[in-house]
């Protein structure tokens, strides 16, 4: 029976590119694999696969009987609606421990770095398996999308260390220019449905029992959303209600500004006051330097709903 590993729903380059990796890695020890996906890829994701020639993974929407490896979550708000059916084998993430449990024992891979993928680079060599030259491409570029070309917050030297001997491998000598080709891709959003850039790297989190939702749209110039934007604010208030949830944040980061505007639809607002110390105005506030949610805002964003 082959084990299925999969990323998070809404999946991003990391999400795509770990699980295939993983894949790659465990049927060279032996094991059937297979890479899998929670829903259509995002236009950054494609542009990587298409630029290394590996072929998108399968979605998959049930585990029920399954075998699974996690990678990049390990939240049940961002699995499988049936994982309790399916039978966890490991998890490889690099966020905060999530609310998965197990009934038997399981390989984890859980690092504090800025990329699942990072962490797959060190499996391969635990393993002592060479990575493959359109594998480690993919790797790469996953890496430069949760770093955001090394200036996230997230970014620590493994990363940047596993770029370097990615890069060597996949042939690929100007990272900036890759990171940049690769943002601009993500970058392009006209004719986009509101509600598909709101979701296209969105998650729901459980904070002292309110569901919170969080998306985030990275672009090279915060000038490119200004046509989309008042869609956008209308659509996180209809997400809000539709799923009855407290809030939904949406973060428009301008990684060349390194900070992000974030919109606002909450029942409470001041929790953004708490959670920042900056009162928002029209719905929106300017994060000055903020550009990882997983570090700079969900937390801020736990804390100030605990207390
Ligand atoms: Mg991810
Ligand atoms: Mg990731
Ligand atoms: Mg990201």
């Amino acid at each position: 029976m082959a084990v299925y590993v999969y990323g998070h729903k809404n999946p991003d380059s990391d999400s795509v590119c770990a699980a295939i990796a993983l894949a790659d890695l465990k049927s060279k020890i032996g094991v059937e694999a297979v890479p899998a996906v929670q829903g259509n890829l995002n236009p950054e994701s494609n542009f990587i696969l298409e630029k290394f020639g590996v072929s998108a993974p399968e979605i998959i929407s049930s585990g029920a009987g399954k075998q699974v490896i996690l990678v990049d979550h390990s939240d049940l708000a961002q699995s499988l609606d049936d994982l309790k059916d399916a039978e966890i084998l490991g998890i490889v993430d690099h966020h905060k421990l999530g609310d998965v449990t197990t009934s038997n024992p399981l390989e984890c891979w859980i690092w504090p770095v800025g990329c699942t993928c990072t962490v797959l680079k060190a499996m391969y060599g635990f393993f002592g398996v060479e990575i493959p030259k359109n594998i480690a491409g993919i790797m790469l570029c996953a890496i430069l999308s949760d770093t955001v070309i090394f200036k996230s917050a997230t970014c620590t030297d493994q990363d940047k260390e596993a770029c370097d001997v990615l890069a060597k491998i996949a042939g690929e000598s100007d990272l900036s220019a890759l990171g940049m080709e690769m943002f601009k891709v993500k970058s392009a959003v006209e004719g986009t449905p509101a509600r598909e850039l709101v979701l296209r790297d969105y998650k729901d989190f459980n904070m002292s029992g309110n569901k919170v939702g969080i998306g985030q749209l990275e672009v090279v110039d915060l000038s490119i959303l200004d046509s989309v934007k008042p869609a956008l604010a209308e659509d996180i208030k209809a997400l809000k209600t539709e799923g009855g949830r407290h809030s939904v944040f949406l973060l428009l980061t301008d990684i060349m500004k390194e900070g992000s505007e974030m919109l606002i639809a909450s029942d409470d607002e001041s929790v953004v006051q708490k959670a920042f110390g900056i009162a928002p105005e029209g719905g929106k506030v300017w994060l000055d330097g903020v550009m990882s949610r997983k570090k700079q805002v969900v937390p801020n964003f736990e804390k100030a709903f605990a207390g």
